[in-house]
């Protein structure tokens, strides 16, 4: 039977309960413990793939086709394991479960109610991944604020478990935010103690509180609060702002918030942290050795969760080189053919994200063109991909009307189409190709070469495809289907041997990149960016211009 851990936001939203609990989480499978992580979203969509990046960020995908919150694409980079549909569950999800056994007679003759109906069915699955011998403990991630309306049912299912589980086996901690007033030069916990004190008049005490700060918590404040809070000294843990994600694990590693948690639990360990991968992982983030620009060609710049996964990788991709990644937002709707080169001036390599509709997408065309042209290493991802090979059919194919049949329906070159069962759908949650799909590679390509092996699995999250009615008129004019899936022969991967790095991929890479495996295209492609920038410089200067000094 796992042990489970609450974790619970309050004052403000944006605190990084999720970066916390990962960091926590990653503390205890340091030090030999099975731990996963799953979040509980107070909205009523099933899931977030119907919702667009600016409401809630990059839609995060999981191995079974999950489509979830960014939180989980954390998880899995801090602890470098598989999530699934399981860690992530939306009030719409319990709602949508009740409602079915409703219809199907489960509660025949009872009235359905929020208590015990609806908080039954999160506590059982709450306790979900718990049930089987896979993991010690599990940490469940309460999201939105401590006395929103909607979160109501969540707090009153955690304090029901706290009540049916052995004392020993749960584990409540709560995130807050320390405010500094400038006027006043000083920290105020006011806040803290509202939000503990709401919390409990829901019924639910914290054990811990994780305290979000950007001054240091004198002892007489974390006296304060602990007092006020009625929780232990040495449960009052200072979170103060990092440098970067990858450090808060050790920030929270100095507070001793694994210990304090172990302790609560009753987990006697004596091993301590084993932490050297991760160590040396941060020494070269911090401290890199060369530079490069990277222009990141999308419609969601002003929002940097919309793209999280791939700045992600870059930071992982970017260590593993000793290199530090400097990302040029740059938007596809302003690219034009006349200001093109002054607009990727200056870049070592250029990502096409990936992304849904016709805004902005000629303007990725132009740029796809630009770097196609100029030896710039580019890597273009699902949407991306799709773009590059627009640009080839127009460009190099002469087929002036090339196009995607999402942005026109009516191409009469339709060399990205709908795939064949995608016409039958109609519902739009779920329904796109979704998840972990394999890919055969082609023998000495460059995909090869950069995976080190002819059988991969990526995740997808798209409906539309490259379409085959064309591959040999690509192929005959250089430009390469590296990868394909197997069963349905769909084009996966495609490249240009021709150029020094140009790659263009329907899946999701980002969607696997870890701390501790960083996706090999996003490795290459920034080595390859350092060649490029080594290569400028040795025509304009003598220094190494992506050295840093
Ligand atoms: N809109 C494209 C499709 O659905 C690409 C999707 C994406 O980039 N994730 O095929």
């Amino acid at each position: 039977m796992a042990k489970y851990i609450f974790v619970t936001g309050g004052v403000t939203s944006s605190l990084g309960k999720g970066i916390i609990a990962a960091s926590l989480a990653k503390l205890l499978q340091a030090r030999g413990l099975k731990v996963t992580i799953q979040k509980f979203d107070p909205y009523i969509n099933i899931d977030p793939g119907t919702m667009n990046p600016y409401e809630h960020g990059e839609c995060f995908v999981t191995e079974d086709g999950a489509e979830t919150d960014l939180d989980l694409g954390h998880y899995e980079r801090f602890l470098n394991i598989f999530t699934s549909q399981a860690n992530n569950v939306t009030t719409g999800r319990i709602y949508q479960t009740v409602i079915n056994k409703e219809r199907e007679g489960a509660y025949l003759g009872k009235t359905v109610q929020v208590v015990p109906h609806i908080t039954d069915e999160i506590k059982r699955r709450m306790l979900q991944l718990g049930k089987s011998a896979e993991f010690d403990i599990v940490i469940t991630e309460i999201g939105g604020t401590v006395g929103d309306i909607e979160s109501l049912p969540f707090v009153e299912a955690v304090r029901q478990l706290q009540w049916e589980l052995p004392e020993e086996d749960t584990l409540v901690i709560h995130l807050t935010l320390i405010p500094y007033l400038r006027a006043a030069k000083e920290l105020k916990t006011k806040p803290t103690q509202h939000s503990v004190k709401m919390l409990s008049q829901e019924g639910v005490h914290p054990d811990i509180i994780v305290c979000r700060t950007e001054k240091e918590l004198t002892p007489e404040l974390r006296r304060k609060i602990a007092l006020f809070c009625n929780v232990k000294l040495e449960a009052v843990i200072e979170a103060a702002d990092a440098q970067t994600i990858y450090e808060v694990p050790l920030l929270m590693m100095r507070e001793k918030l694994d210990v304090i948690s172990m302790r609560k639990l009753n987990i006697v360990t004596t091993k301590e942290p084993e932490l050297s991968k991760w160590k040396e992982f941060l020494d070269k983030l911090k401290y890199p050795k060369y530079r490069v620009t990277i222009g990141l060609i999308g419609k969601y710049l002003e929002l940097q969760d919309a793209y999280k996964s791939i700045l992600e990788s870059f930071i992982h991709a970017g260590a593993m080189n000793e290199c530090q990644v400097q990302i040029i937002n740059i938007h596809s709707e302003f690219i034009t053919d006349t200001n093109v080169a002054e607009k990727l001036n200056g870049l070592d390599g250029l990502l096409v994200a990936p992304g849904f509709g016709h805004r902005g997408v000629e303007g990725k065309i132009v740029a796809v063109k630009y770097a196609r042209e100029n030896g710039l290493p580019f890597f273009g991802i699902c949407l991306g991909m799709q773009m590059a090979a627009i640009e080839f059919a127009r460009n190099v194919l002469g087929l002036k009307n090339a196009h995607s049949t999402e942005m026109d329906p009516h191409t009469n070159e339709p060399v990205i189409d709908l795939m064949e069962e995608q016409n039958a759908v109609t519902l739009k949650g779920g329904t796109m190709r979704l998840g972990s799909y394999p890919c055969v590679i082609k023998e000495n390509s460059l995909a090869h070469k950069i995976y080190g092996t002819t059988s991969i699995n990526e995740r997808h999250r798209h409906r539309w495809e490259f379409n085959n009615k064309y591959l040999a008129d690509y192929e005959n004019a250089g430009m390469v289907a590296s990868g394909k899936n197997p069963g349905t022969n769909l084009v996966e991967i495609i490249e240009l041997p021709s150029h020094p790095f140009f790659v263009g991929v329907q899946y999701h890479p980002e969607l696997k990149s870890t701390v501790e495996n960083p996706q090999p295209i996003f490795v290459h492609f920034v080595k390859a960016a350092k060649a490029y920038a080594e290569k400028k410089s040795e025509t304009k200067s003598p220094l190494l211009h992506g050295e840093l000094n």
